[in-house]
């Protein structure tokens, strides 16, 4: 199932987008929150059709915090001259950093050299921490497309990230959550980034360093994952520049397209 988080005249809901054409997509309302058990309503709303506007995507959750994990594809450690570290490491991105598809990246005022990361994002469903391997499937809802945008510049000279990865819309997350992926599966779908139509990265999910379990591991030993928190997984390599006017889109197999516009500060 894909789980759409959208305002509808103004009101927010979560609904289960039906279809497989994009200009026919449909939402049927969910009733409440799709954590834990819920109910479909049967009351449809079309999605992409929607010539008034009525309907708008929104981010698919919105997150207590964005737990990312850094360097963990070995091609994409090597084109920035870093070591593919050990054991998983941790940043954070603030939830005011996040984003829906079709919302605008805003090019921040300090750097000269944003880039785009193709990622994929997995949903936590479920409160939990300490997690053993063996219950990290039971804590998932399910996966979406992420966008990891960086300020390079400044990550390069100030030892923290939390402006270089944290600025307003630095996260673009969507479009819907898709809860139909097991976790073996997830380990094995292909992820590609495109600007202005030209593929910039490509590869898959197997080519993680550290597994979504080992790194569900990892943070939980430090700290509780509320649901509707995000884990970033890394991204492939083939990271490059975004400019003012592009338009950057994040494709995983099996989850969506997640598109979103560079634009500059008004
Ligand atoms: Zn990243």
């Amino acid at each position: 199932m894909r789980i759409a988080r959208f305002s509808i005249d103004g009101n927010v809901a979560f609904g289960a987008v039906e279809g497989d054409s994009p200009d026919d997509l449909v939402i049927d309302i969910i009733k409440g929150i799709p954590f834990g058990d819920f109910e479909l309503s049967g009351t449809k709303v079309p999605l992409a059709a929607d010539r008034d506007n009525r309907v708008r995507l929104l981010p698919p959750v919105l997150p207590n915090k964005v737990v990312a994990f850094g360097r963990n594809y070995a091609e994409h450690a090597a084109e920035l001259g870093n070591e593919v570290p050990d054991a998983p490491f941790a940043f954070f991105k603030p939830s005011t950093s996040v984003i829906g598809d079709g919302d605008p990246i805003v090019y921040p005022s300090f750097s000269q050299e944003v880039h785009h990361e193709a990622e994929l994002a997995v949903v936590i469903g479920r409160m939990c921490r300490e997690v053993p391997r063996e219950r990290v499937a039971d804590v998932i809802l399910g996966y979406t497309c992420a966008n990891d945008v960086t300020a390079r510049d400044v990550q390069k000279r100030e030892k923290q990230w939390a402006r270089a990865k944290g600025f307003d819309s630095s996260c673009p997350l969507g479009p819907w959550v898709e809860t139909g992926i097991d976790l073996k599966r997830a380990q094995d779908l292909g992820i590609q980034c495109t600007v202005n139509g030209e593929q910039r990265q490509l590869g898959s999910t197997a080519q993680m360093t550290h597994s979504i379990e080992d790194l569900i591991v990892n943070i939980t030993e430090a700290m509780t994952l509320l649901p509707g928190d995000v884990v970033l997984t890394g991204t492939p390599a083939g990271v490059g520049p975004l400019n003012v006017g592009d338009e950057v889109a994040v494709t995983i197999e099996g989850i969506g397209t997640l598109t979103n516009k560079v634009i500059k500060r008004g």
